[in-house]
């Protein structure tokens, strides 16, 4: 029996608004002792009214606007009720049935392939307290802080074939809330939670079976793990004949596996109605599609335009997109190289995705070591000045070794690569005169080594060049050294 898995995921992302959702208090948690950011509306206190924060509101339809969703023209909150010590009021306000995003596809690249993702709705809620159960179970703090801060929830289609897929949408997921600056979306830290709803079929079958939905997962190696395991518990249970029942379970990472938990209560047990003291919104046509021209381009698009324009891997891409100054003093060098202005240089075709592919490896290795050597001040190396080098190093004018303390340079000054590079005299030495000198000095002190080479041991070829670069300090051609060593030893 060939069986598929459908894998539907709902997941709650933490805004990171100035404060909470529905009062001022502030919705900077960090390292805050506990319910020290609390008020009487946040409490649920008896005669408050709560006051959405309209910045919340802004940022859940930019992010519907991200996945691809229709935005509502009306929009309400509800009441949703349920009694547990990390909801003062003994209700939720959330949303019902007019959320503020609906209907979105999300074009998901898997391997190169394109899938497209259905997005159901995303709605916006507060989240509730944190609960601190003790050792011995006899007693439960309860942190208020968190109480009424904003909490967006998306929830997709069962459109994900593989664990695989429901873990890179949510890593996409991840960068376009940091795109839109709207939450850094960390799973660890709980800013991201995922639960992951997953079912089988007999391949070719279009039947919903009931769902195991697995809570609490906080990474994403976490939910593919989780959903592996789960689809593996499955299938045996579809083997031997039992199609498996609804389940609520609970990913154990100690374990590896999923474990039972309690059922949740089904949605007639929340006694949803619309919430009295916020009325509800109208959005005109103007005001949504202002919101959708404001979006700036999202980390999937600017990685396969990246891929597209200037040739960059998808592993590299992704590494510098993730950097927003890295991404564009890549993108600023990479256009340099495309416009071929480069002064002292004429590049083409080619030789233009060489140097592209160069600067990104510059970028990554070089850059970013520099950047972190010279603390958290900002880049001064020019996209200019860094497709210049690019040029020099690919021209063999310096080499690989040089790169980094010129960059250094260059960070420092601000300035062009040529004359620092006369300056510190790191120009590559690829004149055989000059080198004969020096490999005559080395072969001359290490006679012992010399010996064994003869003798067949080439390792010691290493140590020699090794040799010769400390006496130039790095400056020579290693090509040209170990042809030149290996001539002047025969
Ligand atoms: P519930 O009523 O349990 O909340 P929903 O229909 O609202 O279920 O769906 C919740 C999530 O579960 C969605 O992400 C949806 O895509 C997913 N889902 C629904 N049915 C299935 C199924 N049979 N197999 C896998 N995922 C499913
Ligand atoms: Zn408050
Ligand atoms: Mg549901």
């Amino acid at each position: 029996m060939k069986l598929q898995a459908v894998i539907g995921l709902e997941i709650h992302v933490q805004l990171k608004t100035k404060s909470k959702m529905f009062c001022s208090c502030s919705n900077v948690l960090g390292d805050g002792q506990p319910n020290t950011s609390i008020c009487p509306i946040c409490m649920g206190y008896p005669g408050t009214l709560p006051v959405p924060n309209a910045q919340a509101i802004a940022w859940i339809q930019k992010a519907g606007v991200a996945l691809g969703c229709e935005l509502a023209q009306d929009s309400k909150f509800d009441r949703k009720s349920y009694f547990y010590p990390d909801l003062p009021k003994g209700y939720q306000i959330s949303q019902y049935d007019k959320p503020f995003c609906l209907k979105g596809s999300f074009p998901l690249v898997v391997s190169g392939q394109e899938r497209v993702i259905g997005i159901t709705r995303i709605h916006l809620e507060e989240d509730a307290a944190k609960n601190t159960h003790s050792k011995d179970g006899k007693s439960t703090l309860v942190d208020y802080n968190r109480a009424g801060t904003p909490l967006m929830e998306i929830v997709t289609e069962p459109d994900f074939a593989s664990p695989e897929e429901a873990r890179i949408f949510l890593q996409e997921l991840q960068r376009a809330m940091r795109a839109l600056g709207i939450s850094d979306a960390d799973m660890e830290k709980g800013q991201m939670r995922c639960d992951a709803n997953v079912s089988l079929r007999k391949e070719g079958e279009t039947t919903l079976y009931p769902k195991t939905e697995i809570k609490n997962v906080n990474s994403f190696k976490f939910v593919e793990k989780a959903l592996l395991f789960e689809i593996d518990r499955q299938k045996k249970l579809w083997e031997a004949g039992d199609v498996p029942t609804h389940a609520t379970r609970g990913w154990n990472s100690e374990t590896g596996k999923t474990e039972a938990q309690r059922e949740k209560e089904e949605a007639a047990d929340y006694r949803y109605f619309p919430e009295p003291d916020i009325p509800p919104f109208h959005f005109t046509k103007e005001e949504l599609t202002e919101i959708k021209a404001s979006i700036p381009e999202m980390p999937w698009q600017a990685r396969a335009r990246f891929m597209r324009e200037y040739n960059t891997s998808e592993a590299n891409a992704n590494v510098l997109l993730s950097d927003e100054e890295l991404a564009r003093l890549y993108e600023d060098t990479a256009s340099e190289i495309a416009q071929a202005d480069l002064e002292r240089t004429d590049i083409a075709g080619e030789e233009q995705g060489i140097l592209m592919k160069l600067a990104a490896n510059i970028i990554l290795n070089d850059v970013r070591a520099v950047r972190m050597e010279t603390q958290a001040d900002p880049i001064r190396i020019t996209a200019e000045n860094l497709a210049e080098l690019a040029v020099l190093v690919h021209q063999g004018k310096i080499g690989s070794n040089a790169v980094r303390p010129v960059l250094a340079e260059m960070q420092k000054t601000g300035g062009d690569p040529d004359p620092i590079i006369e300056k510190l005299g790191l120009a590559q030495v690829s004149d055989t005169n000059q080198l004969d000198d020096v490999i005559a000095h080395v072969i001359s002190e290490n006679p012992d080594v010399v010996a064994k080479i003869k003798a067949g041991k080439e390792a010691g070829l290493q140590y020699l060049m090794g040799q010769v670069m400390a006496k130039t300090k790095g400056a020579a051609n290693p090509g040209m050294v170990i042809e030149l060593l290996k001539k002047n030893i025969q």
